[in-house]
């Protein structure tokens, strides 16, 4: 059986980081972990063969070579995935799809021509996916019994084989699946339940010496949406990975996503930076409390958040955060608290959202019930309006959105964050290995040089703070720069955040208005009959 892989194209977004990526002939920011999962989940005497639409073209050879075609999607990726199943349709080709979008809403990929649904964790149902096709079975829903989930102890190790490494800037790898709490919003822990399942030490272990092997000597993201879901675990997995990275000379830089809550244990904070994490993204949503006790997101309200950004910045983590606007109840001027909130903490990276209803979700049941939810299906990227109605003018929360994301990423604001927070740090822990400057790294340097410190207005923020961060904290002065370069991104992308939700929102107002005139027209029509 030759089964051809496609990941679909992903839209430009908060994350995409063309700009940079191209300073070091990079197209994607992380690999299809999942699809190469699979990949190793299913009969090892298949043949395999990946195209990630985002880093790769898929050719007329691929799609003529493949017995069966396989995807697996995001929501984000919604659009060329449901593309792509048509495309084998049309191709004649059997295709298969699985992963968070298809779980969250089947009916679409099955509307758009899929065969079969691997739906849920594919450890427990791509094997019941290969026995329906090997007892020649050309279509199925295949779904986990009883909503079982499973132990992610027996995952193989993903075929990072199948990988054109150097086209990614990060590799990723995953601990564990689930997370403890119950934020209303949330759809890791509808897709993953709330009881973290870890891998064993010597399983990732063995993934990331099969990295090693293959040449890796970059960053590596671990995908968890909650790395400290199981705090007893995960500190006997970094006990063993201290050991590992010694011995390979720390070959990787590490981050990952976490509670807040991790400020609270300096001893996992500690293993953290020992292992070579140099950052974390922490959800923490809004400084008002009100609204984080209204989403259920309770560990965030038991200290101060301020103080835990900074226990974990001065412990050595860079800091990036989500921030939401648009909660029930929310007072007017959240967006301008999130934006003072971050030029306090100093975080350089804030993603700012409006606040989307995500299929399946606690808060998605809520507004169905209350009748607020604006469309059946959640978009969720910063360019678009909130997918329900919310409880203050959705005008006025629009407004302060797209004030707050301009504010935050004004040049000068970022530059002038990022090189504080970088103070914060303090100085790495361990020392990589000294890798050869190379000729693609010398030209992003001069290219991100001429960029920030000639072409832009803040050249002179950018060269004093480069030159204070030589001075005052020469070691980190490579992830320094690193950050500094996303300014392009940031510059470009608050543009297109604006002009994007500023026409959808005229769209709405022109349509609030009309409404109102035919509501009008209807009224006075009644009124008028005798
Ligand atoms: S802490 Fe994060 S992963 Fe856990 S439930 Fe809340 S939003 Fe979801």
């Amino acid at each position: 059986m030759r089964v051809l892989l496609i990941y679909p194209i992903f839209p430009q977004s908060f994350w995409s980081f063309e700009k940079a990526l191209q300073l070091v002939d990079r197209k994607a920011m992380l690999p299809p972990l999942g699809l190469i999962t699979v990949a190793a989940i299913l009969p090892q005497e298949w043949e395999f063969k990946l195209v990630d639409r985002n880093v790769n073209t898929l050719s007329d050879a691929d799609w003529d070579w493949a017995d069966l075609v396989i995807l697996s999607a995001m929501i984000v990726q919604k659009e060329d995935f449901l593309a792509q199943i048509r495309e084998a349709r049309r191709r004649g080709k059997p295709v298969a799809v699985g992963g968070p979008y298809a779980t969250a809403l089947p009916q679409e990929a099955e509307a758009a021509g899929a065969d079969y649904l691997i739906l849920d964790e594919g450890e427990i149902t791509l094997p019941i996916f290969v026995e329906a096709v090997q007892r020649g079975e050309s279509q199925g829903v295949f779904r986990a019994p009883n909503g079982d989930r499973p132990d992610v102890t027996i995952t193989p190790i993903p075929r990072f084989d199948l990988l054109s490494l150097e086209l990614y800037d990060n590799m990723s790898v995953q601990f564990s699946r689930g997370c403890p709490f119950q934020c209303e919003f949330c759809d890791i822990i509808v897709l993953y339940g709330r009881k973290p399942r870890t891998k064993s030490p010597e399983q990732l272990l063995a993934e990331l010496e099969a990295l090693y092997q293959l040449g890796w000597r970059r960053s590596i993201f671990m995908v968890d949406d909650n790395f400290i879901g199981n705090k007893r675990n995960v500190k006997l997995f970094l006990k063993e990975l201290k050991v590992w990275m010694a011995e390979h000379e720390y070959p990787f830089h590490l981050s990952t996503e976490a509670s807040v809550d991790l400020a609270n244990d300096q001893e996992l904070m500690d293993l953290m930076v020992e292992c070579n994490f140099n950052g974390v993204f922490l959800g923490i949503e809004t400084p008002d409390e009100a609204s984080l006790t209204l989403t259920n997101k309770h560990q965030n309200t038991r200290n101060s958040l301020s103080d835990a950004v900074d226990a974990i910045a001065s412990t050595g983590l860079r800091v990036m955060a989500g921030f939401i606007i648009g909660f029930d109840n929310e007072a007017p001027g959240a967006g301008d608290r999130i934006v003072r909130f971050v030029e306090q903490t100093t975080i350089p990276i804030a993603i700012f959202s409006m606040l989307q209803a995500l299929p399946d979700t606690a808060l998605w049941h809520r507004l169905k019930r209350e009748g607020r939810l604006m469309e059946d299906v959640a978009n969720i990227n910063q360019t678009t309006l909130m997918n329900f109605v919310p409880t203050r003018p959705l005008e006025e929360v629009t407004r302060e959105y797209v004030r707050g994301f301009w504010q935050l990423y004004d040049p000068s604001n970022y530059l002038n964050r990022t090189y504080r927070h970088f103070l914060k740090l303090g100085a790495p822990r361990h020392k990589s290995k000294l890798r050869k400057v190379t000729w693609k790294v010398l030209r992003a340097f001069l290219t991100v040089c001429w960029r920030q410190g000639v072409a832009r207005e803040t050249r002179w923020i950018f060269w004093h703070h480069l030159f204070s961060i030589l001075k005052r904290n020469p070691g980190v002065f490579e992830h320094y720069l690193s950050v500094c370069a996303l300014n392009e991104h940031f510059l470009e992308y608050r543009q297109e955040v604006r002009s994007q939700i500023e026409a959808q929102l005229e769209e709405y107002l022109k349509n609030q208005r009309l409404h109102a005139v035919s509501e009008s027209r209807e009224r006075d029509a009644i009124s008028a009959t005798p």
